[in-house]
């Protein structure tokens, strides 16, 4: 059942707030201790604040429209008084003294809090391994990764321990748990939602977005969290359409493309590529009209994303110095300097990945460099924005896999960071170019591990996507002849 079907049941009084958020804390209970997506269950919190719901309703009161969903948020967006750490040692002990404007809207609505969910460290990685307190492990086969930043959040969805979370996508971290993890994730349009309390990573591509089982739950989690917000000078200042109200539209004439480019990677696994043209096909039994198209600087998303991203994640890391907040080394005998306080703080507090980025970000800023890195960079990434809207000029939508493969084993990029770097390369361009994405399961390879779909859309047009996928998900009904798998809801 989605959020729509538990609304009407809360509101008919036919379930209570505190029953359905006491059944997902019994989950949690259940299967968390394998899955590990929580950092932190707020278990207290969330019974009382179901209560209230309960109480408002038993008032008479009416209800807002997400009154008692347990819902499950990602550890790198700032809840006051609960603890945030993004998975870092540098924050392990952080608690925010503010609400981050998505999940105050999230509050306001009437969603419950069940716990923070695990990621890489400061959402850097595609597995959730960099993550100072162990990863997550995927509810399909918990030898596998759930993928990554986003992956407890995409865990804990799958496994039923929520009826949706947040996560952040600045490369992909939204849409490629979803695809590991089979649910439906949604990045939208850069600016459409606020990075108010979002712990920073590359900030000019950070975007905040949900993880559900269905797209019409996600159009739900979208509405309340979209909008203008005066604390976040790049949040646009759009009006919020109705989602939900796209989703029923007939997709007959919409054009979908189909980006030449993402089919013809060597690392393309033959059965995602074929589950992918598999539901490229069923849209086009549905009216829409195929176009291939070509983004011919696609490939180039990799090498401009990991200057950039480090870049922005070089500056927004400098905070993090032992003195303000956060990991503060102890002082050897005899005391410490300033400098060597600080160098050792982040020595200690920050992973190997963390600190592998800072020392990219910094070398890529520094003068005599920036020129030829950081400069070039922008460059590229105004190059591969106008790919797009040459591509968009032919196309409403377009289509590829949102990952070159389904859900690896733990360790297996271990020693090869850049080999987990290019399992990105399918949703790094949609970040670089500032456009709505959304990733939903299309089939399942010979393991039974689930494949996803990715679809990206023009500027601000969430509404588009939400319809093709709405459109598609209610077709091809992907989830009723899933593979059984013990940890999956
Ligand atoms: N996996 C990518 C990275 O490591 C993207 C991460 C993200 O979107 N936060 O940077």
């Amino acid at each position: 059942m989605g959020i729509a079907e538990w609304r009407a049941r809360l509101r008919q009084g036919e379930v209570s707030a505190r029953e359905l958020t006491q059944s997902h804390l019994d989950r949690i209970a259940a299967v968390d201790p394998t899955v590990h997506a929580f950092l932190e269950v707020t278990g207290e919190r969330a019974l009382a604040s179901a209560d209230r719901i309960d109480a408002a309703r038993a008032a008479g009161q009416e209800l807002p429209p997400l009154a008692g969903i347990p819902l499950a948020i990602k550890d790198n967006l700032c809840t006051k008084g609960i603890r945030t750490t993004c998975s870092s040692r540098m924050l392990g002990q952080f608690v925010p003294p503010y609400e981050s404007t998505v999940t105050e809207r999230l509050w306001d609505a009437g969603a419950v809090l069940v716990g923070k969910t695990n990621l890489d460290e400061f959402a850097m990685g595609s597995s959730t391994e960099t993550s100072a307190f162990g990863p997550s492990r995927n509810p399909w086969d918990p030898e596998r990764v759930p993928g990554g930043s986003s992956g407890g959040s995409a865990a804990a969805v799958a496994a039923g321990e929520c009826l949706a979370a947040l996560g952040s996508d600045t490369g992909g971290s939204i849409r490629q748990p979803a695809s590991f993890c089979g649910v439906v994730g949604l990045k939208p349009t850069y600016g459409r939602v606020s990075r108010w309390g979002l712990v920073a990573f590359a900030s000019s591509l950070d975007q905040v977005g949900p993880f559900t089982t269905s797209v019409a739950d996600a159009a739900e989690i979208l509405q309340v969290i979209a909008g203008a917000d005066r604390r976040d000078g790049t949040c646009l200042q759009a009006p919020v359409p109705d989602y939900s109200a796209a989703l029923g539209r007939p997709v007959k004439g919409l054009r979908v493309g189909l980006i030449r480019e993402c089919f013809d990677q060597p690392g393309l696994d033959p059965a995602v590529k074929a589950s992918v043209l598999a539901a490229a096909q069923r849209l086009e039994a549905l009216g829409c009209e195929l176009v291939e198209v070509s983004c011919p600087r696609f490939d180039d998303g990799i090498a401009t994303y990991y200057v950039i991203a480090p870049s922005e994640a070089s500056a927004n890391l400098a905070r993090y110095d032992g003195v303000k907040y956060g990991y503060r080394a102890a002082a050897p005998e005899g005391g410490d300097s300033l400098a060597t306080m600080t160098a050792r703080s982040r020595a200690e507090g920050f992973g190997e990945e963390v600190q592998r980025r800072i020392l990219i970000g910094t070398y890529a800023l520094s003068a005599g460099y920036v020129d030829a890195y950081y400069r070039k960079a922008q460059q590229v990434r105004t190059l591969i924005r106008r790919d797009f809207e040459r591509a968009f000029e032919a196309v409403d939508v377009l289509l590829s896999p949102t990952s070159p493969t389904t859900a690896f084993r733990f360790g297996a990029h271990r020693d090869d960071p850049l080999a987990m770097y290019l399992a990105d390369l399918l949703t790094i361009p949609a970040n670089l170019a500032g456009l709505p994405a959304l990733s939903l399961p299309c089939g399942f390879d010979a393991q039974g591990l689930p494949i996803g779909l990715q679809l990206i859309g023009g500027v601000l047009q969430e509404e588009q996507l939400l319809q093709v996928a709405h459109a598609y998900e209610s077709d091809a009904r992907v989830m009723d002849n899933r593979p059984a798998a013990a940890l999956v809801a």
